[in-house]
């Protein structure tokens, strides 16, 4: 079986199985050999690790994976990869499962426990840009035991969970990002490396996840949203944003008073306060 990842090799299997993009799976396959190996390398896969990837398409990072990893279950919507995927590009490998569902629907706390003891995996995709937050803030709030999560994302996405207070990208995903992992973007990836060219760019990051909260909060649904009703209203004080956030019921005595107790001015905004700050300020207003 040829090595995919390259042009030539990927062209002939779909040819082969007269395969037909399908737009609405968000499929944009990685050609493109360096990527590749820069994904695996920083997703650090060793021969201990089960690796979860998300969207296999017709093989190509799964190769790479079955060769550097223990185990790989890979997760693809498509059925009509499935006879690719069994048949041709993983039939030379006996540590893949291939699960044909939608990601969202699987429940990967009883996977982990049953193919790892309960025992932290690795999460590599190439993902589907359509469904890039509910796949990552699931695999968060769902408290998958998982070590990191690389992932190909649109560049701006990448952008976003990365950027810090004061930052234009700064906002809701960066802060929910961040209360769980530590994010490094790892590369920037151009349309060409993909087939066909998405119309945007991509970036490979990294989210390492923390082994201890780096933050405590009383009440971490309580905290994400006040911190969505800050960013709601980007223009608007923190202390207007909140009062007038119809999911919330804080009076602007209480914000104007926490604020105060955390040393901030009343005029501030939310895209000023670090995460520890809006946790400090949830445990507050939650009291
Ligand atoms: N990993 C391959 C690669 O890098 O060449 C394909 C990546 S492509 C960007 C995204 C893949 O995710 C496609 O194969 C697509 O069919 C699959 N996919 C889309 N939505 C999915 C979902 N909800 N659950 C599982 N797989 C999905």
């Amino acid at each position: 079986m040829a090595t995919l990842g390259n042009p030539k090799n990927t062209i002939e299997i779909l040819n082969k199985y007269q395969f037909m993009f399908q737009k609405r799976f968000g499929q944009n396959f990685l050609i493109d050999t360096h990527v590749l190996e820069k994904i695996i390398k920083s997703a650090e896969i060793t021969k201990e690790d089960l690796v979860l990837e998300i969207g296999p398409g017709i093989g190509t990072m799964t190769q790479y994976l079955c060769e550097n990893a223990r185990e790989v279950v890979a997760v693809e919507i498509d059925k009509n990869l499935i006879p690719i995927l069994e048949n041709d590009t993983l039939a030379p490998y006996d540590n893949v499962t291939i699960i044909n569902e939608d990601i969202l629907k699987v429940d990967l706390n009883t996977l982990v426990q049953e193919k790892n003891a309960g025992r932290r995996i690795k999460v590599v995709a190439n993902l589907p840009y359509y469904i890039t937050t509910p796949i990552i803030m699931g695999l968060f709030e769902a408290h998958v035991p998982l070590k990191n999560i690389t992932v190909m994302v649109q560049k701006e996405v990448a952008d976003r969970m990365q950027a810090g207070p004061g930052s234009k990208d700064y906002g809701a995903l960066s802060l929910a990002v961040q209360y769980y992992a530590t994010p490094y973007i790892v590369a920037n990836v151009p349309p060409n490396c993909f087939m066909p060219r998405p119309n945007v760019g991509s970036a490979v990051i990294r989210l390492t996840l923390h082994e201890e909260p780096t933050v405590k909060v009383a009440d971490e649904a309580f905290m994400f949203r006040i911190i969505r009703a800050s960013f709601n209203q980007r223009r608007k004080t923190l202390v207007n944003g909140l009062t007038n956030a119809a999911e919330l019921s804080v009076s602007k005595e209480q914000v104007q008073s926490a604020l105060e107790q955390l040393g901030l001015p009343v005029t501030v905004r939310g895209e000023a306060l670090t995460l520890e700050q809006f946790a400090r300020l949830s445990n507050l207003l939650k009291g």
